[in-house]
């Protein structure tokens, strides 16, 4: 049986980690794009994955990478994250818009270039975002047909590579696929994302390292699903014969306070015991409709969101 390759860009986030992970485990040669400056040695967290450094905004470069490894699935997740954008990490808001719009815009012209260039005709799967879309009510249902209303750079442009690809598709047959992605956690997810500080700060006061947490809006509501089904959405996609755009999300809104009840309750505490509020109020909200991907592409939802958090309570009750 021939072998399968993925490329996978970002490889060493949360969802290039646990796709690299079920793509070796479905028997994939797997190659992990990381960053030429990556300040940390990509020593690679999945065993499997081959990494390479390159710089995907490079054209020569990146047709260098379809040359040599072949690929016949693409995923681009590498990104510049929107809650950069406030430049908290030392980037000035000149730097971080640029860094958006390479990885987000520029490396996904790279790719689709590159691949229509080679003759090949790899699937090329894209991650957008639920930011492109601002919410109008307290519960504004999105689907792949909503006209897109993004407000922050980061959400334009991921439109933009969303508007890039559907062109692409229709005029030159690209293989690409738009993942509408809302909100995904696991133990992998960053730090300064809320359902982490929530299920790191249940853990550590349940230890005793820690003694109280701030939380700023308790009735704020998420769209929120696992990232492990979230990457096999990913998968499905690659392999569908019709290329096209898909939301995928739980579609099912959840509140900052029903996630502090299943990582407080996880650990026998109430959180009202251990948090101090600074807002109480609903805001509008964005929930997604994965009916086509379900419909599709036959992708079920294999997690409950009580079933995520808590899969990442125990996961920082270990990790200290
Ligand atoms: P992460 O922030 O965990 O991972 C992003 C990865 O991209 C990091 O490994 C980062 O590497 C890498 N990266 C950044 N710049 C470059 C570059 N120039 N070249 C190569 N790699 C680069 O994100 P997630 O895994 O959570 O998200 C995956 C994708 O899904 C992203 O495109 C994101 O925008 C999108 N998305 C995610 C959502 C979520 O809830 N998780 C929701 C909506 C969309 P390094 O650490 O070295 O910077």
């Amino acid at each position: 049986m021939t072998v399968r390759t993925a490329l996978i860009t970002g490889a060493t986030g949360q969802d290039g980690t646990l796709l690299g992970e079920h793509l070796v485990g479905l028997g994939y040669r797997v190659v992990g794009v990381v960053r030429k400056d990556a300040a940390t040695n990509p020593a690679g967290r999945v065993a499997g994955v081959d990494l390479v450094a390159a710089d995907l905004c490079d054209h020569v470069v990146v047709r260098g990478l379809l040359d040599r490894w072949q690929p016949d699935e693409i995923y681009h997740l590498a990104a510049f994250h929107h809650s950069s954008e406030d430049h908290s990490a030392g980037a000035s808001p000149v730097t971080s818009r640029q860094r958006t719009l390479a990885t987000n815009f520029l490396a996904t012209q790279a790719l689709a270039f590159a691949v229509l260039e080679s003759g090949a005709h790899p699937a090329l799967v894209f991650a957008a975002s639920s930011q492109m879309y601002t919410p109008a009510g307290p519960c504004d249902v999105i689907s792949e047909s909503t006209p897109r209303r993004p407000s922050t750079f980061y959400g334009h442009v991921k439109s933009w590579s969303t508007d890039l690809l559907a062109q692409l598709r229709a005029d030159l047959g690209l293989r690409a696929s738009t993942a509408i992605l809302f909100n995904h956690e696991s133990p992998l997810r960053g730090a300064q994302f809320v359902s982490r500080k929530i299920t790191r700060a249940a853990a550590a006061i349940r230890s005793g390292r820690a003694a109280g947490l701030e939380v700023l809006n308790t009735r704020a509501r998420v769209d929120w699903s696992s990232a492990r089904d979230v990457v096999v959405a990913l998968h499905r996609m690659a392999v569908s014969q019709t290329p096209g755009d898909h939301v995928v999300a739980s579609g099912a809104l959840h509140s900052v306070e029903d996630l502090l009840e299943v990582a407080f309750g996880h650990v026998g505490l109430d959180w009202r015991d251990h948090t101090t509020v600074r807002g109480a109020h609903s805001d509008n909200a964005l929930q997604g409709d994965p009916r086509k991907l379900e419909t599709d592409l036959g992708w079920r939802r294999a997690w409950t969101f009580e079933n995520m958090i808590v899969e990442m309570v125990e996961h920082d009750l270990h990790s200290g």
